[in-house]
């Protein structure tokens, strides 16, 4: 369905030649899949995202943030809406204070942040420095890697509510949990405009070191290839990897989609497959798994868009 012609008016008058039109989800997604949305409007400051998000909440006109879309698998079928595309990437580095901290947009490149900070001799962002999404998608889903995560590390964060308007979050205030937060478990009318992050004084080669040992675990333990990361959340007191290795699928290759034989967490987009053809092979997963072990994984991706459920 498309959306409705006042708004597409309006937005084409605020934002002229700004505004695409009918955008292939597979060019904004590391799975490089999924079909068309209506409208993707580029934001590059968190005064723009402001503006575009009121203006979207009063018409009520459905939208979503969208950050390097390395969490998230897109229908096939598209989706009605608008993407707001966040490039809104400044950062500023506390490092004067016996306490520094960094503070950024939430469409800043997460490794970015990591290692500018780590070039200061700031040390508290080491695990977040292979993680290939923005500040944004990960304070939303509680990223972590390598013995650290967001709920770690946050401070607070700057948040635009619908009805309550800009305000300062602090920690306790998104309710983390193993990836996820408030905004991942219940979908709030609010986005994440920026995060400041604790950091600790060290040295720049420490804080190197560090990062490059987590790359190296990395590179040793993960594929490559155009993925969204692990799809499902591991199980308490378990690897959802290693359940689907035990079902017997890790390196099951299907209609260009494989179960990574490095990481059967990882599901690889091997030759342009649609995302019916993935979400096809992880519900294939799922069963599989639930019926080796009893165990019903979790999604640790998210869904946008029409996904056939009634196997799930
Ligand atoms: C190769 C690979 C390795 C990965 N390894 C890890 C890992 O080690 N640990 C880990 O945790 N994840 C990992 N991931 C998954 C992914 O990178 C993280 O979840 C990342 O934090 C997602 O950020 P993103 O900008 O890509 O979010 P997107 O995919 O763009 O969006 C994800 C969700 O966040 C929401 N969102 C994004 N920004 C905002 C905002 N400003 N306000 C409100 N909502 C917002 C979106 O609407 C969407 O619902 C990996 C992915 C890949 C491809």
């Amino acid at each position: 369905m498309a959306l409705k012609r006042t708004w597409m008016k309006e937005l084409r008058s605020r934002y002229g030649n700004r505004l695409q039109e009918n955008v292939a989800m597979s060019n904004y997604t590391t799975w490089r899949a999924g079909g068309l949305v209506d409208v993707m409007l580029p934001v590059h400051s968190g005064d723009d995202l402001t503006e575009a998000a009121t203006l979207l909440w009063q018409m009520g006109t459905p939208f979503k943030v969208l950050g390097s879309g390395s969490n998230i698998l897109v229908s096939d079928k598209g989706w009605s809406g608008v993407i707001l595309l966040n490039r809104a990437h400044n950062i500023k580095i506390d490092s004067a204070s016996d306490e520094p901290t960094v503070w950024a947009e939430t469409g800043a490149n997460l490794g970015t942040v990591s290692r500018q900070v780590g070039l200061r001799g700031l040390s508290g962002m080491e695990w977040a420095s292979t993680i290939p999404g923005t500040v944004g998608g990960a304070v939303y889903g509680n990223a972590g890697a390598h013995g650290g995560n967001m709920a770690g590390s946050l401070l607070m964060a700057e948040i635009l509510h619908r009805t309550e308007g800009r305000s300062e979050w602090p920690l306790e205030k998104l309710g983390y949990q193993y990836r996820s937060s408030i905004f991942k478990r219940e979908a709030q009318p609010a986005l994440i405009l920026a995060a400041q992050i604790r950091l600790q004084h060290s040295t720049p080669e420490a804080v190197k070191e560090k990062m490059a040992e987590n790359s190296a675990r990395r590179r040793a333990s993960q594929p490559t290839g155009s993925c969204a990361g692990s799809v499902f959340k591991n199980p308490e007191g378990d690897y959802a990897g290693r359940l689907i290795e035990a079902a017997g699928l890790k390196g099951l290759m299907r209609d260009g989609v494989q179960i990574s034989p490095i990481h059967a967490n990882f599901f690889l987009n091997e030759e342009d497959a649609p995302a019916a053809k993935i979400w096809e092979l992880i519900t294939l997963a799922r069963k599989a798994v639930a019926e080796h072990s009893g165990v019903k994984l979790e999604l640790e991706i998210e869904l946008l868009g029409e996904f056939d459920r009634s196997e799930w």
